[in-house]
């Protein structure tokens, strides 16, 4: 990072099926940390990223995550090879989280390696129920197996197939309630990809995003389809309206029977003003919230009354 703007810390996931909260704070003070409670601001945040040495806080909107100063590494910490801790970016939890399927639930992970949010969706349904996770990448596929493992994941089926082909229809898919669509993005809101991107010709990169946003619409408008879907969280990495806002303005229009859900009213920074109701998404990036640059749009299939209504 540079010297004066924000620093990105080091966000630690705790994985409740593992451990919980509690043990893993009593754990860090017992390691000589010294532990700062929850924070209070976005800017107490900020102010946190310019901290070195021994310390940690809470999360200020994600339970079970904690934050440390940028330098921290724990990739050969005990509790991190245990799958207790999950090195995950703050905003690439709020998919998940958002979502929120009950305990039990019958989940879709559309776009799913390496993992973490499968492992996080895990977390949340408690191991009951069943995440259904899909990826096009056999190597990716691997490594989310070894992850998931590591994780103490039990409810997941695992598909090397292209989401696009699932067949919304088949019986197993008819109690899927929840869906997670986080397909192949750009990577602009990640901090080195950006300067792959700008150096990019204009035109190959106009191409390449209009070839992303066309698959970010196929993708989500499949997972729309699948017939006792209630809610169906759409993120990317990217910082395009292109594969952001565009993507779910034109998916809305297509399905008149789903809603956006004004997600984290508390979030400060929200979708850009390009359509009525764009305000309902949100935005993440390192200068408004402290996190790489990110995507949300949640969907609520419309019920049975507000039809009638409309
Ligand atoms: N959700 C993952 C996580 O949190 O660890 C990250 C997903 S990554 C942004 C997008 C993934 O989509 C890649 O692993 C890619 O292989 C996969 N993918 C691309 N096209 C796909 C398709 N048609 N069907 C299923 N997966 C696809």
């Amino acid at each position: 990072g540079s010297s004066d703007g924000p620093v990105l810390p080091r966000y630690v996931r705790v994985n409740t099926l593992k451990t919980s909260m509690d043990d893993v704070i009593t754990y860090f003070k017992r390691q000589g940390y010294t532990y700062l409670g929850k924070a209070r601001s976005i800017q107490e945040l900020i102010d946190f990223g310019q901290k070195s040495g021994k310390l940690f806080l809470q999360d200020l909107h994600i339970p079970n995550l904690l934050v440390f100063p940028p330098s921290t590494d724990f990739h050969k910490d005990s509790l991190y090879t245990a799958g207790h801790l999950i090195l995950q970016d703050k905003a690439s939890c709020l998919p998940a989280l958002l979502l929120d399927p009950p305990v039990g639930a019958c989940v879709i992970d559309a776009c799913a390696a390496p993992g973490n949010k499968t492992s996080q969706l895990a977390a949340i349904v408690q191991n009951k129920g069943k995440v259904f996770a899909f990826d096009l990448d056999t190597k990716r596929l691997a490594t989310m197996s070894t992850l998931l493992l590591r994780a103490g994941v039990t409810c997941q089926e695992l598909a090397n197939v292209d989401f696009l082909t699932v067949d919304p229809s088949e019986p197993k898919y008819h109690k899927v309630s929840h869906l997670l669509v986080d397909p192949s993005c750009s990577g602009s809101g990640i901090p080195d990809q950006m300067r792959v991107l700008t150096d990019e010709a204009g035109s190959e990169k106009e191409a390449r995003l209009q070839a992303l946003s066309a698959f970010q619409r196929r993708a989500l408008s499949h997972a729309l389809q699948f017939p006792s879907a209630q809610h169906v969280v759409y993120s990317t990495c990217s910082v395009h309206q292109q594969e952001n806002e565009d993507v779910v303005k034109d998916v809305l229009e297509q399905h008149p029977d789903f809603r956006l859900v004004n997600v984290l009213p508390s979030w400060p920074m929200r979708g850009l003003n390009t359509f009525p109701g764009s305000e309902c998404c949100l935005r993440a990036s390192l200068s408004d919230t402290l996190t790489n640059g990110f995507f949300v749009a949640l969907f609520q299939r419309r019920s049975p009354e507000e039809k009638r209504i409309s």
